[in-house]
């Protein structure tokens, strides 16, 4: 028998198990761990609550959790209950899928305003994230920016802009639901430093921008480069940059209320405004041939009592683990942080690509972990765990198996609105207490 344990249990962390699962069969124990109380980190907390069907991944997900050698230990804190040194004495080998759940700071003058808000903190609120259940990000302003040109800050841009019949068959929680009803915002600025040619959006994501019921997207033809140009883009880019086109091409749409407002070459210099964010200062830029942008000292503003940065995200280091602060993520080759220690996804690669990318992480870890431990090869001498369990027992840390969180997903699922699939619970208490139910 071989003892693994896998912390974190998003995407990265359910792809390496489920690798380690099929590797090693019934000859390994394989333990997930989770610092919250529920599975599948980004797969709840970080994917929009409109796009279920990105959502659907988690049963693949259940299906590891259930098979056997298999543990979910949720509401096990790393560095808390229990630290990277025990794990690596119980264990024979540790990976580490704790993911990209900090913001990249903006680093200008007033992104720390009233009003500025990450889009970690953002998309957890609207997600039922218990670190931001109390986040109530300004809505009652007439206009938003969003920094950033990937697909968060699309999701962001589109959720601000949403109807609430618009989030039917959704699993937005409640108190965003509300908040976002009631919301003031007219104008939301999508603040890119480059053009459209460099976003970072795909094709299906903004396509939908084109389809919203009570908001139209906006862009400058000024802002496209010659159509010609175009054909240097690989097939999906194009798709993208086809859109903006379209959008161009439409122009504003009066009858709808909402304005989704791409404001491309212009790099945020500065927030400002009196003890909370007013608007945002951002400096006109020009590409180099290389498509790095470059400031032309024109500058101007832009409305925006909220500000949601969507620039990417970072993994906390955990100490004694050699962590690349350049990088936002723990220093590794090829996955390997060092002895029998690992990284997956975005902990070991940084926040890009898709849930899917995750996937040959996770099957090459599990590879290098094989030739390490041939799955035939001498029995483990280490306690695995048993030796976790006594440990977290002695700290009266209860863990949360996933009968427990079965549980939680029942209560959940009853609990939704009509036509949507599930009303989360955003607070760790009532997690807990329904996963002693
Ligand atoms: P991203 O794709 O890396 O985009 C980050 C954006 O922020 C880029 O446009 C970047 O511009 C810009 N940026 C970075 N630093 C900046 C600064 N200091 N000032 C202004 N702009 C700055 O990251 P993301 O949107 O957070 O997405 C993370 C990953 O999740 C991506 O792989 C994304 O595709 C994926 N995702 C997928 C979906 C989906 O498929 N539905 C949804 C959400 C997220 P530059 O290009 O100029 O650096």
């Amino acid at each position: 028998m071989h003892h693994f344990a896998v912390i974190g249990s998003g995407p990265a962390g359910f792809y390496t198990a489920e690798a380690l699962s099929k590797t090693y069969g019934e000859r390994a124990s394989i333990d997930i761990l989770d610092r919250l109380p529920v599975p599948y980190g980004l797969i709840r907390f970080g994917v929009a609550p409109d796009h279920q069907s990105i959502k659907a991944v988690a049963k693949r997900y259940e299906k590891v959790a259930l098979s056997p050698g298999v543990r979910f230990l949720g509401n096990v804190h790393l560095g808390g209950d229990v630290s990277i040194e025990e794990l690596l004495h119980y264990y024979d080998a540790v990976i580490l899928a704790t993911g990209a759940p900090h913001d990249r700071r903006l680093e200008i003058e007033g992104d720390d305003l009233p009003g500025v808000i990450g889009s970690a903190a953002f998309v957890g609120w609207y997600n039922g994230h218990p670190d931001f259940a109390d986040l109530n990000p300004p809505l009652d302003v007439e206009h938003a920016a969003v920094i950033g040109n990937g697909n968060v800050a699309l999701d962001v841009a589109r959720i601000l802009s949403k109807t609430p019949a618009e989030f039917t068959g959704s699993d937005i929680v409640a108190h965003a639901l509300e908040a976002l009803a009631n919301s003031a915002i007219r104008t939301i600025t999508v603040i890119g430093r480059r053009g459209p040619h460099q976003i970072a959006m795909t094709p299906k994501e903004l396509g939908e921008l084109g389809h919203l019921e009570a908001a139209t997207p906006e862009v400058d033809a000024a802002d496209l480069p010659p159509p010609d140009t175009d054909s240097s883009l690989d097939p999906g880019q194009r798709k993208s940059v086809q859109h903006l086109r379209d959008f161009a091409a439409a122009g504003p749409d009066g009858s709808k209320p909402k304005r989704i407002v791409f404001d491309f070459f212009a790099k945020p210099l500065a927030i400002e405004g009196n003890g909370r964010a007013e608007r945002v200062v951002v400096e006109r830029t020009r590409l180099r041939p290389d498509g790095s942008a470059h400031g032309t000292g024109e500058t101007y503003t832009i409305p925006a009592g909220l500000v949601v940065s969507c620039i990417g995200y970072i993994t906390p280091p955990i100490p004694g683990v050699p962590y690349d602060p350049n990088l936002g993520r723990f220093s590794n080759q090829g996955g390997r942080i060092g002895e029998r220690l690992y990284g997956v996804g975005w902990a070991r690669r940084g926040p890009t690509g898709t849930i899917g990318t995750n996937r040959p992480d996770g099957y090459e870890v599990a590879e290098q972990v094989a030739a390490l431990f041939p799955p035939d090869g001498e029995a483990s001498e280490r306690a695995g765990p048993a030796g976790l369990d006594r440990l977290l027992a002695s700290r009266g840390c209860e863990p949360i198996q996933f009968q427990d969180w079965q549980k939680i997903e029942a209560a959940e699922v009853a609990a939704a609105r009509a036509g949507n699939p599930r009303e989360k619970m955003v607070r760790v208490d009532d997690l807990i207490r329904a996963s002693r139910d």
